[in-house]
């Protein structure tokens, strides 16, 4: 038996796809430790794992209203956290070391501790894709028509730190300042334990494990980086987390069902979600929305007939009665829509779902819809064409055939015991 420590960022998004894992190898005899945010005890307990808390409340008021991408706020905050994590993580003695790609303070401690680290990913594993679609960590976003540099310091007033703050940052242009400030961040942690020193942008890029686990398939992966053994592209993490929310999934059977949901991270939008119910309040199919947990229900437009709106829903139990998805592409809900062979509209709030909109039409999965654009008649006439596009449903279906191939959460316990055993 060896024992493995997990340890995550507050999202769900990011979360979600390690409980099958931890649940399989406490399954399986191995010894697992959480650590992640108090509101995550009881998913984490369910699993088996032994869970330990640690305050996390900077990045929850973070996510309510981001400024800036997130892994430049999450450098900011790496030191104290690993200040104070240092002496816990120390006394764990645990074997193996899994961190999820946005915990760099995982990654760092794994360093500092000398612990075998691997690597896990609910996205993609190579970002430097990512330099297309944003100036973020010094790319060009040469995919992404008007976006620039722009010269300002953080915090200097009139700096372009955010085009748009609160309800996502796509789009958003980020002064070199910014990174600069990110990557000094790090590299001040990184002299402060005496080891050499390594910027922001090379642990986001250049990460070196001797495990790197992603739950996507191998071909949702864009770029033509070299992929060696190292890499496991796991497939989405699907397994029953059911728990009703009190749902009336029997309104579902033998309907036609749309389902529209941004997420739980960058879902603040109740202009977009009124424009939903604008856009098929006479339509024939039954229209589910997971609206999330900040709106107030009150400010929704009166619900139509055909219409079920909750903040959260059982999305995995929804999606095999779907017929169209229109998504955040959270990489989540698209691996969970591809998984039940759904063609997705995309709607990208931030930048790595604009990556993921993009790689979605690359792949003819479905349609990306720019969020500036969005109007009752695009969004109908989006979903008309992603359900009437044989061209895109023969796609999807090739898509989730190979899905329902990949080890899955299974394949990904067997490379963690197999990685632990080896070493
Ligand atoms: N989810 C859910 N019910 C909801 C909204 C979301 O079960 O009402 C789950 C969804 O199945 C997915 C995760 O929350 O596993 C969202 O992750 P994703 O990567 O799609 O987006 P994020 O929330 O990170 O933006």
């Amino acid at each position: 038996m060896s024992k493995y420590l997990f340890m995550n960022v507050p999202a769900h998004g990011h979360v979600n796809p390690t409980l099958a894992v931890v649940q399989e190898l406490v399954a399986r005899g191995e010894q697992v430790v959480y650590y992640l945010s108090e509101d995550f005890r009881a998913v984490i307990e369910a699993t088996g794992a032994e869970f330990r808390a640690y305050e996390l409340q900077q990045i929850k008021e973070f996510m309510a209203a981001p400024k800036l991408p997130l892994p430049l706020f999450l450098a900011s905050i790496s030191g104290d956290v690993v200040d104070s994590l240092l002496e816990p993580i120390r006394a764990e003695q645990a074997d193996v070391l899994v961190y999820d790609m946005m915990c760099f303070w995982g990654k760092i401690l794994a360093q500092i501790l000398d612990i075998r680290a691997v690597l896990m990913s609910p996205t993609y594993l190579n970002m430097r894709e990512m330099s297309k679609f944003t100036n973020v960590f010094g790319g060009n976003g040469q995919e992404r028509p008007g976006a620039r540099v722009e010269p300002g310091e953080p915090g200097e007033p009139g700096a372009p730190s955010m085009v748009r703050t609160g309800a996502g940052l796509s789009g958003m242009n980020i002064s070199p300042a910014f990174f600069a400030q990110a990557d000094e961040q790090i590299e001040a942690v990184y002299r402060r334990y005496n080891l050499p020193p390594m910027k922001l942008r090379d642990l986001f890029f250049n990460r070196e494990e001797d495990l790197m686990i992603s739950f996507i398939p191998l071909s949702f992966q864009p770029g033509d980086t070299q992929l060696d053994e190292r890499y496991y592209f796991a497939g989405p993490s699907i397994h029953t987390r059911f728990d009703g929310y009190g749902f009336p999934l029997e309104r579902l059977s033998g309907k036609d069902v749309l389902y529209i949901s941004l997420g739980t991270a960058f879902n603040n939008q109740v202009d977009f979600f009124n424009t939903c119910i604008a856009a098929f309040k006479d339509s024939p199919q039954q229209v589910v929305i997971a609206y999330g947990q900040r709106i107030d229900p009150a400010a929704l437009d009166p619900l139509p007939d055909n219409f079920i709106a909750r903040p959260h829903v059982p999305q995995l139990e929804i999606l095999p009665h779907v017929s169209v998805f229109i998504s955040h592409g959270g990489m989540n809900s698209t691996m969970e829509g591809l998984y039940n062979g759904v063609p997705l509209v995309v709607i990208p709030q931030m930048i790595e779902q604009d990556m993921t909109a993009h790689r979605v039409e690359e792949l003819g999965l479905g349609i990306m819809l720019a969020r500036d654009n969005v109007s009752v008649d695009a969004l109908r006439s989006a979903v008309a064409h992603v359900k009437e596009n044989e061209a895109i449903h023969e796609h999807v279906r090739a898509m989730q055939q190979e899905i329902r191939n990949c080890g899955g959460y299974k394949g990904a316990t067997d490379k963690l015991i197999e990685y632990a055993q080896k070493h």
